[in-house]
């Protein structure tokens, strides 16, 4: 459904990413692991062009985008079938709940008002929001603010959710609200692409995982490969530490 070749992306004379194919199924959950500055946020925002590769290819819904000459349909096409959810959840915060997910259907889609809000009460109550329809970002915690993150990229019905560490930012009693509004989504069938440190997470709602160091792939495989019978030594230092 969506496959990247070749991507290369440096910042400056620093080497970030370094030739990186990857394929994703349709309904699939990817998770990206791997150390901090390894390169999985920058691969994230590279796939839908968030982050301008030098060098690469992906091939997504019947097209191949050159990503070092797109043009500026392809580029509309990726953002159009792609969404991503941010660490730090890029709400407007001068819009309440329901104003963040309306958003990106009737300025992008163009969808009428009164229908926009029907999809977005749908996607507020799949992650136990609707209540907070009318609340302000800053009326609500960490943990609500990044299910209505989710619910903003689930609105818009895209191909594939990007998140880029959906739950690094925040305090650890409400990571677990967080993680289980992802697994139940993974559960419908929505393809994803998850950058996390959330290991048994990983473990558990993984179809395939990626370890990324140093901006290449350093191993790939099931959850059961990567967390029991990892090849690589990077991978078994990795996961030692962090579990
Ligand atoms: P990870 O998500 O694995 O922690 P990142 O993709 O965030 O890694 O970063 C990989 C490397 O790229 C890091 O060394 C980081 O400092 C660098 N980097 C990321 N974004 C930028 C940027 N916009 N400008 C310069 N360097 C960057």
């Amino acid at each position: 459904m969506i496959t990247i070749h070749n991507v290369h992306k440096a910042f400056g004379r620093h080497q970030v990413l370094k030739g990186i194919h990857l394929t994703v199924q349709k309904g699939e959950v990817v998770t990206i692991l791997g150390p901090s500055g390894s390169g999985k946020t920058t691969l994230l925002r590279c796939i839908n062009y968030l982050e301008r590769p030098d060098e690469g290819q992906v091939e997504f819904g019947g097209k191949t985008i050159d990503y070092k000459h797109p043009s500026k349909k392809d580029i509309l096409f990726l953002r159009r079938h792609t969404a991503m959810v941010f660490q730090q959840y890029n709400l407007f915060s001068h819009k309440n709940v329901l104003g963040n997910v309306t958003e990106g259907l009737t300025v992008a889609r163009k969808i009428p008002k009164r229908e926009a809000e029907e999809i977005a009460m749908a996607q507020l109550e799949r992650v136990g929001l609707a209540d907070k329809a009318g609340h302000y970002p800053n009326q609500l915690s960490g943990g609500q603010k990044q299910r209505v993150g989710i619910a903003r990229a689930l609105a818009i019905n895209p191909d594939v959710i990007l998140f880029d560490e959906p739950t690094a930012a925040l305090d650890p009693e409400l990571v677990g609200e967080v993680l289980e509004v992802l697994l139940e989504i993974a559960e419908t069938g929505v393809t994803m692409i998850v950058v996390t440190h959330e290991m048994e997470f990983a473990r558990r709602v993984s179809d395939h995982v990626i370890f990324m160091d140093q901006g290449v792939i350093v191993e790939e495989g099931s959850p059961h490969q990567i967390f029991y019978q990892s090849r690589e030594e990077r991978t078994k230092k990795f996961l030692h530490r962090v579990s």
